[in-house]
């Protein structure tokens, strides 16, 4: 009888122990299944690759001045619509720099727009510039594995402040860029989500009459602006419908090139 017991005892135990294997065994996946999902969006559904022809819509998407908070809740949006674009990167926000190799991962271009984004100081000598722009660099390579090749001014190549700081140091700028071999890319299309527009219906409206009857477009937005990035929800499904074809910014973009004022 003792036996008997022991040995059901036993039983019991091994049963137990099988499920509890079997449960943990479910957690594992599920949590791996969950850090997967996390970093490369990969439950989206991957399309064929776009073919180009003479009359393809191009619209380059970029997002300047983060990655911020709001980035994750744009990078989760493209990869729904499998939609490529160019993130101008900075350094206002320390802890968010590890979202870079995430961007990297899905496709998107990962370039300089400036460390510390600060006019009177990047724009106060070319050394001053440079200074700044390899330390923004160097976060790139960390997070990516490579250096950038294209950047954007901060206020673009046009800009005019920057003869506040420094007499004709644009024109010196542009030329070294070219010298380097590094593109810059100013915009032709803005979303005006820096100043003028405040809400996500103002920058979609923006957005829809900016690239209208336009055959390539280069569009300004900032991805540290909530609104702009909730706007994505309905300008990118809109831009597919009416036949755009998005594409993340190369070396060998055609460059949306701002006179150079100073
Ligand atoms: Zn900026």
């Amino acid at each position: 009888m003792k036996k008997k017991i022991t040995a059901i005892f036993l039983i019991l135990i091994s049963l137990a122990a099988f499920f509890c294997s079997c449960k943990n065994n479910k957690d594992n996946e599920a949590v791996e299944a969950f850090k997967e999902e996390e970093i490369t969006s990969d439950n989206v559904t991957v399309t064929e690759p776009t073919t180009i022809g003479e009359d393809s819509k191009i619209l380059y998407l970029t997002f300047d001045d983060g990655p911020g908070l709001y980035t994750q809740h744009l990078l989760a949006t493209l990869a729904k619509y499998n939609v490529k674009v160019t993130f101008f990167v900075t350094n206002f926000r320390p802890d968010c720099q590890f979202l870079l190799a995430r961007e990297e991962k899905e496709g998107h271009t990962v370039a300089v727009h400036s460390y510390t984004h600060e006019y009177s100081d990047i724009y106060r000598s070319t050394s001053a510039f440079w200074e700044d722009y390899n330390k923004m660099d160097e976060n790139v390579l960390k997070y990516t594995g490579h250096h950038a090749e294209i950047m954007r001014f901060p206020g673009g190549s046009s800009n005019t402040i920057s003869a506040s700081y420094c007499e004709g140091i644009m024109t010196a700028l542009t030329q070294q860029m070219n010298e380097k071999g590094i593109s810059y890319i100013d915009w032709d299309v803005d979303s005006y989500d820096a100043g003028g527009a405040s809400s996500s219906d103002e920058v979609f409206e923006n957005l829809k009459s900016g690239v209208s009857g336009r055959k390539s477009s280069v569009i300004l937005c900032h991805d540290v602006k909530s609104y702009t990035v909730e706007a994505m929800e309905r300008f990118i499904p809109w831009a597919l419908e009416e036949g755009f074809i998005f594409l993340p910014c190369t070396k060998d973009s055609e460059p949306a090139h701002h006179s150079v004022n100073n």
